[in-house]
């Protein structure tokens, strides 16, 4: 059952050409086949999940199914999963069994969807190569010596060795779009606040968001009308109507304005995405949209500016694991000091210290005009740039990240060049906009991600477009060589 995708199980479901019983089982069984050498999960449920689809299958023999009963489903382990370990890929969550469900997951389980697994990521969501697991690094299906990109990359992972039709996924700076693009799959990190942050577990809280992982536009959309909305329990949740994403698809793009930054076609990025990022536009142009150049001068700074304001929120956020609520508690503390140092010494990985220390020190008494208020200004900068480019063209279109998937190790030992990874994706987190990344090609055998962006709670529009060119090329459906079906 594996290679379908979510749309074509619902409907061989609705069909009952097939049961949920036998998909989740066939999902199960090539997770596990493939856990060791991918390393995509970091648990696996298969006797909930086996309950879940012979509740989902009485669902369906009752005529009483929705869209998405039955379907299998990944979730990021950063999302608390109520009675089962949730660990955010850290030794400090190595034990943690969440005591409630993320509102998206409760969503998710609302409308009918099974949950097979946790999948891996970069500790406490904070990497683009998904080396910084607890659980260790994973690998890109299309190379399994190369990162499938992070920080979602076990999702992105799974998707792409189609293990799972979907999978749940969130963002900070970028780990929804690098990690889909990386791994040839559909990523869309909606606009702050579209989805609802309760049970996700926080790095920076303005900034995180989660969103869906596809293997087209058509299933990332049927996903998102699941998992957004409104919701009283995260404050920074948005009451906007949200849209039916599936009647978007099929709009005519006749017309679409399209703004392509010059900016973001700097020295540093790969010819061949360059090259597949012109060839798409000039398939869109000839689907009737009309390409324009817009400015987004500051674009250089977002990387120091995200990685001040993200690093001062994971530094207040990462407070709370003290040894005392939650997780990790050192061996017979002699006092309190030493049960606080020795728990966050020995719980935490080396990223997410270095993290904690930049944010610690950019907030300090002394520094906090300097970096800190800085960073902040630059923010709204950059977000009235896009907003200015917004006003006159419907959606950016840009290349979603410099590079193709790099060697594993290539850069863990040098953060400069692994925060670079996000250089064409965090100024949309900083402006709080969604984003789309799409299959657009591939170089050497690695696929190529195309991102495009949109204005505030236009998701349908991005699906839209994302949808049209799907339509028109077949980059989504390429499956990565070692994991044919
Ligand atoms: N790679 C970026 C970081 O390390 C973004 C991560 C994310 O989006 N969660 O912060």
């Amino acid at each position: 059952m594996s290679g379908y995708t979510l749309a074509e199980l619902s409907r061989l479901l609705r069909e009952r050409a097939i049961s949920s019983t036998e998909i989740v089982k066939s999902c199960l069984e090539r997770a596990e086949r493939h856990n060791g050498a991918l390393n995509c999960f970091i648990s696996l449920f298969p006797e909930h999940a086996l309950e879940q689809a012979k509740a989902a299958d009485s669902i369906i023999a009752a005529g009483k199914a929705g869209p998405l009963t039955g379907i299998p489903v990944a979730h990021k382990d950063i999302f608390c999963t109520a009675g089962f370990k949730t660990s955010c890929a850290s030794k400090m969550l190595d034990s943690f069994i969440a005591p409630y469900q993320a509102t998206a997951m409760a969503k998710l389980d609302a409308a009918g969807t099974v949950m097979i697994g946790k999948t891996n990521m970069d500790e406490f969501a904070m990497g683009s190569s998904n080396e910084n697991s607890f659980y260790g690094p994973v690998s890109n299906p299309w190379d399994t010596e190369r990162v499938p990109g992070g920080s979602s990359g076990g999702s992105a992972c799974a998707v792409s060795a189609r293990i799972v039709p979907a999978a749940t996924a969130t963002d900070t700076g970028g780990s929804i779009r690098q990690p889909a693009a990386l791994c040839g799959v559909t990523g869309l990190k909606p606009t702050y606040g579209r989805v609802s942050r309760y049970g996700m577990i926080a790095y920076a809280s303005s900034l995180d968001q989660g969103g869906p992982i596809a293997q087209t536009a058509q299933d990332a959309a049927m996903l998102l009308g699941s998992m957004s909305g409104f919701d009283p329990k995260d404050a920074t949740s948005a009451d906007v109507r949200v849209d039916n994403y599936l009647d978007a698809l099929n709009n005519d793009i006749r017309g679409l304005k399209i703004g392509v930054p010059r900016e973001y076609f700097t020295p540093e990025l790969e010819q061949p995405i360059s090259d597949a990022v012109t060839a798409a536009l000039s398939l869109l142009e000839q689907a009737g949209a009309s390409v324009i150049d817009v400015e987004l001068p500051h674009t250089d700074l977002s990387i120091p500016v995200y990685y001040v304001i993200a690093s001062a929120e994971c530094s207040s956020n990462l407070s709370r694991y003290d040894g005392v609520r939650f997780g990790h508690r050192c061996p017979e503390p002699k006092d309190i000091n030493d049960l606080f140092c020795r728990s966050r010494g020995e719980g935490f990985g080396d990223e997410v210290k270095r993290r904690i220390m930049i944010g610690t020190y950019v907030l300090s008494e002394g520094y906090y005009d300097a970096y800190y208020l800085k960073a902040q200004r630059l923010r709204r900068v950059l977000r009235d740039e896009f907003r200015a480019a917004l006003d006159l063209v419907d959606v950016i279109v840009t290349p979603t990240s410099p590079t193709t998937a790099f060697p594993l190790g290539s850069r863990i030992g040098d953060p400069v060049s692994m925060y670079l990874s996000d250089i064409f994706t965090v100024s949309v987190n900083l402006a709080g906009l969604p984003a789309i990344s799409i299959p657009a090609g591939f170089s050497a055998g690695l696929p190529i991600g195309m991102q495009i962006i949109g204005n505030y709670f236009q998701e349908a529009r991005l699906l839209n477009v994302a949808h049209q060119y799907q339509q028109m090329t077949d980059w989504h459906k390429r499956i990565p060589g070692g994991w044919q079906l």
